[in-house]
């Protein structure tokens, strides 16, 4: 059975709350309609492959979220919380 991955945008909302990473990256670089506070988004982003995990987060975030640039470094750590699911 072929490993799936997904990311929700619950969890990258959670992971920008709890991540001292993230918080460090997204505390220098405000972001309009962050997670924290939005209203709740059942989007999640599913693939083989983090690229397309982190492809798919960042056309919805552009899409559903109006973000259209987004902190350096902030993708490097959010790859960190993909989580593997059953096919
Ligand atoms: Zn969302």
């Amino acid at each position: 059975m072929p490993e799936r991955l997904c990311l929700s945008c619950t969890e990258v909302g959670e992971a920008f709350a709890t991540d001292p990473a993230l918080q460090r990256i997204m505390s220098q670089h405000p972001m309009p309609g962050a997670p924290e506070g939005a209203a709740p988004c059942t989007f999640a982003a599913r693939g083989e492959t983090v690229e397309e995990i982190m492809e798919q987060c960042a056309k919805h975030a552009t899409e559903s979220h109006g973000w259209h640039s987004f902190p350096s470094g902030m993708w490097n750590e959010l790859r960190k919380h993909v989580r593997s699911v059953s096919a």
